[in-house]
């Protein structure tokens, strides 16, 4: 009986979907491919018909052209178009054409079934093309798009159509065609479950479209299974995905022809020939049939009716009774000599969705004759595929037409790679290699170290699956900065004395965009600190799904206690050695720990004045009146918030009446204050270098948070004056971690959790830390949480959300518009939910199950390693 399973499709994000959503692969010629997918990027007709991407000229079954659709869809999952689905699940689909709608269900098919004649299909196919799309789809590892099922309808089934479809759709949205495409995903796994349960009661499911589809996914199974002699017949290539629509809501439309000449009769011999098996009559108009055996006819400009004599079909065998076949036998092959429809040059088909007018025009352009169908039946259809045989060629056309790129099926999506995310001697040995290389040379880096050491401890199963990494040293060469400086930095205090400081900018990796990190003025900053930093932001920009490299620089200025001018004297002195090495698509510093938008005002004023131009896009965290994007302040803080979202609807769950623990009390915290708050939970923690303070009640209301905003900006500011002014404890010395609560969110420096905080953290019952600041947790530590089954959300993803919006800001700049704060905390939300499903997945397929740590350096690295081997040795 009819296995229909869950699958996890990987599927367009939600703002996306009307650009991605293409028609089927061979709806079209590559010119109109083309047409169609020019100015839109996200078109999946890059992927399916990938040609469009090379001069006309290229073989459309080139190697390369299949590359190419593996390539786009790894660009197109790497950037977050589409996002994979965590959990397997069915789908609906509904189309709506008219006014009629069709629903069904979206799920995996087995190849067995296709195999054993439980799918029945009605057509041949032809090798050539079968070729082509097992190309395809061995190629990008997936099927890119469903194939079209009926079965015969079953009450519970439509009943669960029927009850599913009243919740709110994942989208709705309306093609240029008019169609409507809505779909929803059965997130009840019970109610999946019951599906599959349903289906396995039906005798049938019946290809309706897709043969050719069909038959490549299932030679694609055959030669996989043939290479994997212990597949054990539960790999997702052992599946296809389709939709399956209840017979009763499918619309058959007709299918018709026009033939390019008359087998050389006159129009009279013509017709005289016609009229020994049909009754003609001229129509006053185009004829459409509205009965079966009746056939309109195009010639010389005039329409008639044929019907069909009693007694001209003697047999009654199903396939004689078809009036494709009617047609084909005593007219197209008897009169006209056309022997095989298949092949002949001198037929043109016409869809129904073109209707008469497609005939009329077709047959004057050719100066032949058209003729116009009366559609098949479901029941045709179902007798012929149940009997074994085949229906005469293109007798059925089906309207609407599936939509690609809605939901691709992924061959590897439970797929551990070879060795269960084990790793061989040689890459222990490789990354340990590189590793004492970077001991040797930047030992006394210690923050760099530990930052490097914790990636390349998640790298060895993505190395062993592709050797390529290896093999162009990538571990080495993205350890190593493209570039840094170190530079003077001298300036007049109040007191008219000359102080001197140390900058740095360190840019150190630009292969996928221009660099892109924040300043960090603080006395603790040096190279080490520089080096982490830009290192972990390489990461970091790649995980945003934005063309942004990774870089990062700062000072051993310490803000606090300095007047508003030295900060503008140090600020100004700052820019006059920075200025010549960044600009909007070289490098663009935004704010850190001590550089907020004060800061970077005076360090924009200043490089405006030298460079003599208004170029706004070498900075980000400017303020809103000469380019600075809505959101951007509280942007890390909310981003980590929705990240913890993601974290915590995993586990099925939310903020609601949650308490978190959050450290520092500047920038990051402040926005997750106001964001957790938002979402119904409270913030009972605030700290500073010199202890903690426990408000019972929560930093929720408007006053606390905005006295955050007060203690941050005063030079003197110090967080025991929160403990003063809203009459809560204060703990010097202290770090927050004592406290029991839900959440720990740590949003000030590096290094705040060390191995005996960890213990506190577990001894407390927390279930999740969501790290706002920049490797807040040891990696010691980091052992220990995992260990108690504590979920990290690492700051490289979690905190993505700042740089992300920079990036908004940045395009913003360029095309010269402003978003609103809504579009901004859209975008934000989209980004930190694709993010976090990039985590997941990447440490899913590599074999470290459910761990963001891993699934971040993964996600981050793949992306910026491709680009680096595509840019030769850089
Ligand atoms: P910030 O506004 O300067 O705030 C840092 C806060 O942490 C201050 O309240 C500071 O107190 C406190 N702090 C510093 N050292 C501490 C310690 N040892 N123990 C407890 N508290 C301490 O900086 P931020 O922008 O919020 O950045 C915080 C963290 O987030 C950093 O790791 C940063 O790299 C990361 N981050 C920031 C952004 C962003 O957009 N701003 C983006 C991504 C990541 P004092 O002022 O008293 O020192």
């Amino acid at each position: 009986m009819a296995v229909v399973r869950p699958f996890k499709a990987l599927r367009p994000r939600q703002d996306l979907v009307e650009r991605v959503a293409s028609l089927p692969y061979d709806v079209m010629n590559r010119k109109e491919a083309k047409a169609m997918a020019k100015g839109n990027p996200y078109s999946f007709l890059h992927i399916v018909r990938s040609e469009i991407d090379f001069p006309s000229s290229t073989d459309p079954y080139d190697k390369k052209v299949y590359m190419k659709a593996k390539s786009n869809l790894k660009v197109f999952e790497d950037d977050g178009i589409l996002v994979q689905d965590e959990n397997a699940m069915i789908y609906i689909y509904r189309q709506i054409m008219n006014g009629n709608e069709q629903t069904g269900f979206v799920g995996s098919t087995s190849i067995d079934d296709y195999v054993n004649n439980i799918i029945k299909k009605h057509e041949l196919t032809l090798l050539s093309k079968e070729r082509d799309r097992i190309s395809h789809f061995d190629a990008c590892d997936a099927n890119t798009a469903p194939i079209f099922l009926t079965y015969r309808d079953e009450d519970r089934l439509n009943e669960i159509l029927t009850e599913w479809t009243k919740n709110e759709p994942e989208f709705d949205i309306v093609t240029e065609d008019g169609v409507g495409h809505v779909v929803w995903a059965i997130s009840d796994l019970e109610l999946c479950k019951e599906i599959t349960e349903r289906f396995s009661e039906i005798e049938s499911l019946y290809i309706a479209d897709g043969h050719h589809r069909t038959a490549s996914a299932a030679k694609v199974a055959l030669k996989r299974r043939q290479e994997n002699p212990n597949y054990n017949g539960n790999e997702e290539y052992n599946f296809f995905m389709s939709v399956i629509f209840p017979e009763s809501c499918l619309n058959i439309m007709d299918y018709n022809r026009v033939v390019h000449d008359l087998n050389g009769l006159t129009e009279d011999e013509f017709c005289d020939l016609i009229k020994e098996n049909f009754i003609v009559t001229e129509s006053k108009g185009p004829y459409k049939p509205v009965i079966k055996n009746t056939f309109g006819m195009y010639i010389s400009k005039k329409w008639y009716r044929l019907e069909l004599k009693k007694g001209a079909i003697a047999s009654e065998h199903i396939l004689d009774t078809i009036d494709a076949a009617i047609l084909e036998k005593l007219v197209l092959k008897n009169i006209l000599g056309i022997q095989n429809l298949r092949d002949s040059s001198r037929i043109s088909f016409v869809g129904g969705i073109r209707g008469l007018k497609g005939i009329k025009a077709r047959a004057d352009e050719l100066d032949g004759v058209g003729f116009s169908m009366f559609p098949v039946s479901m029941a045709e259809i179902m007798e012929v595929s149940d009997s074994g045989l085949i229906m005469p060629a293109k007798s059925t056309w089906f309207e609407p037409k599936l939509r690609s790129g809605l939901f691709v099926h992924k061959f590897d999506s439970f797929i551990v790679p070879a060795g269960d995310g084990l790793i061989s001697e040689e890459t222990k040995e490789y990354i340990e290699s590189i590793l004492a290389t970077v001991e040797r040379k930047d030992g006394n880096q210690k923050e760099f170290v530990q930052a490097v050491t914790e990636v390349l401890h998640s790298l060895g199963p993505v190395l062993e699956k592709h050797p390529e990494y290896q093999e162009n040293n990538i571990l080495a060469r993205i350890v190593e900065p493209e570039r840094s400086f170190q530079f003077r930095v001298p300036w007049v205090d109040d007191e008219g004395n000359v102080q001197v400081n140390r900058g740095f900018r360190v840019q150190f990796n630009g292969a996928i965009g221009p660099y892109k990190g924040g300043l960090r003025f603080h006395p603790s900053v040096y190279l080490g600190i520089v080096k982490f930093l830009g290192f972990e932001q390489i990461f970091k920009n790649s995980l945003t799904g934005l063309p942004i490299g990774g870089g990062k620089g700062g000072s051993d200025f310490d803000p606090r206690g300095k007047s508003d001018d030295e900060i503008r004297r140090f600020a100004e002195s700052f820019m006059t050695e920075l200025y010549r090495h960044i600009g909007p698509d070289v490098d663009v510093p935004a704010g850190d720990i001590g550089v907020g938008g004060r800061e970077i005002g005076y360090l924009f004023g200043h490089y405006r004045r030298i460079k003599g131009a208004f170029e706004n896009g070498v900075l980000t965290g400017k303020g809103l009146t000469y380019g600075g994007s809505l959101i951007r302040p509280e942007a890390t803080g909310y981003g980590a918030t929705y990240f913890g979202l993601q974290m915590l609807r995993h586990d099925k769950t939310d903020y609601k009446n949650k308490t978190v623990a959050v450290s520092g009390f500047g920038n990051v915290a402040w926005g997750v204050c106001k964001k957790v708050r938002d979402l119904g939970g409270k913030v009972v923690t605030l700290s500073g270098p010199g202890g903690y303070i426990y408000d019972p009640d929560g930093v929720t209301t408007q006053d606390k948070i905005d006295f955050m905003i007060k203690m941050r900006t005063n030079p003197n500011g110090k967080i025991e004056d929160y403990a003063k002014k809203f009459n809560v404890e204060f703990f010097p010395g202290k770090k927050p971690w004592e406290q029991k609560v839900d959440i720990v969110m740590p949003c000030a420096t590096q290094n705040e959790i060390h191995p005996q905080d960890a213990e506190n953290i577990i001894k407390n019952g927390v279930k999740y830390i969501i790290e706002g600041a920049n490797m807040p947790t040891t990696n010691e530590a980091v052992q220990v949480l995992q260990k108690a089954g504590i979920i990290i959300g690492p700051g490289k993803a979690a905190n993505a959300g700042g740089v992300a919006t920079s990036a908004l800001e940045m395009s913003q700049n360029s095309m010269r518009i402003a978003w609103t704060a809504e579009e901004v905390d859209l975008k934000l939300r989209e980004i930190m939910k694709n993010i976090f499903n990039s985590c997941v997945r990447s440490s899913a397929r590599y074999g470290f199950g459910y761990d963001l740590i891993a699934g971040a350096n993964i996600a981050g690295f793949t992306k910026v390693a491709d680009a680096m081997i595509s840019q030769g040795i850089y």
